[in-house]
């Protein structure tokens, strides 16, 4: 479903990304781990080329997305095509929820304004529908929630929002970069299992970033090990735990609690 080879991506003379290559097919949760620093970020973000956004380019390689006669090439695709891209095909939600969310417009308000912006539904269509969102979460009082402003909820139920927004438009990828190191430990738990019971129901494919692997023991089907820009190591995760090949899983192992 999605193909990415060889990818270098660079902030000005440095060199993030060496040539990663990692496919992602149709309804599987991948893991993308390593430690901080080792460019998981900066795949995440050039997936959906919002690398420029952060000051970096990608240098070399490709981004393939779609079904195999001819997926679109993400690395060249024109601005217009890549928005309509973004949010509707592919989505992401990130560490911290209120760096993606607006703080002085009602959670409602941004809920319609996403659904409008991608699927097209207005007024008391796109106000159900956000309603459904929530619901489908399980955010506690989802009429109530629609009227509140993002500092009025806890870290956890604003998570929980965003990956409202993201899963809203049915989306066949969703990049998840972190998105429960904010939380403590019963939340993270909470959200974990949401967002495995919504891959199961929704049947799409998860990119899964973390430096957790006890989280990636609870979700991902494979795994994709990075150190200083560069795959090591990738396995499904059963044989990678039994078995781990590169000294530097190993130490990640030895290392997990
Ligand atoms: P973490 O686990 O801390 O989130 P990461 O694996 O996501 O780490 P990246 O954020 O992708 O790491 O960073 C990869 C490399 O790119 C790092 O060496 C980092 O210093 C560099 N980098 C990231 N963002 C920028 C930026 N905006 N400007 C310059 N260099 C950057
Ligand atoms: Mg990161």
């Amino acid at each position: 479903l999605l193909s990415v080879k060889d990818l270098r991506i660079a902030f000005g003379d440095v060199q993030a990304v060496h040539g990663l290559s990692f496919d992602i097919h149709r309804g599987e949760t991948l893991a993308l781990v390593g430690e901080s620093g080792s460019g998981k970020s900066a795949t995440a973000l050039s997936i959906l080329r919002l690398i420029e956004r952060e000051g970096g380019r990608i240098n070399g390689g490709s981004i393939r997305f779609g079904p195999s006669p001819d997926p679109v090439e993400i690395t060249t695709l024109p601005a217009a095509a890549l928005r309509a891209l973004r949010g509707d095909r592919i989505a992401m939600v990130f560490q911290e929820p209120m760096t993606s969310l607006n703080p002085v417009m009602r959670i409602g308000r941004q809920m319609t304004e996403t659904l409008r912006l991608h699927r097209g539904l207005t007024g008391a269509e796109a106000r159900s529908a956000a309603r459904a969102a929530l619901d489908r979460v399980m955010i506690p009082d989802p009429g109530r929630r629609l009227d509140q402003y993002p500092h009025e909820l806890s870290g956890g139920l604003r998570q929980r929002v965003m990956i409202a927004m993201a899963l809203a438009c049915e989306p066949e990828v969703l990049i998840a970069d972190e998105p429960t190191t904010a939380l403590d430990v019963t939340t993270q738990a909470e959200i974990l299992t949401l967002l495995r019971d919504l891959q199961r129901d929704m049947g799409m494919a998860v990119l899964f970033i973390t430096h957790d692997l006890g989280v990636v023991a609870e979700i991902a089907d494979r795994v994709v090990v990075m150190q200083n820009g560069r795959k090591v190591e990738e396995a499904r995760t059963d044989a990678l735990f039994a078995a781990p090949r590169h000294p530097y899983t190993r130490e990640l192992i030895a290392a997990s609690p």
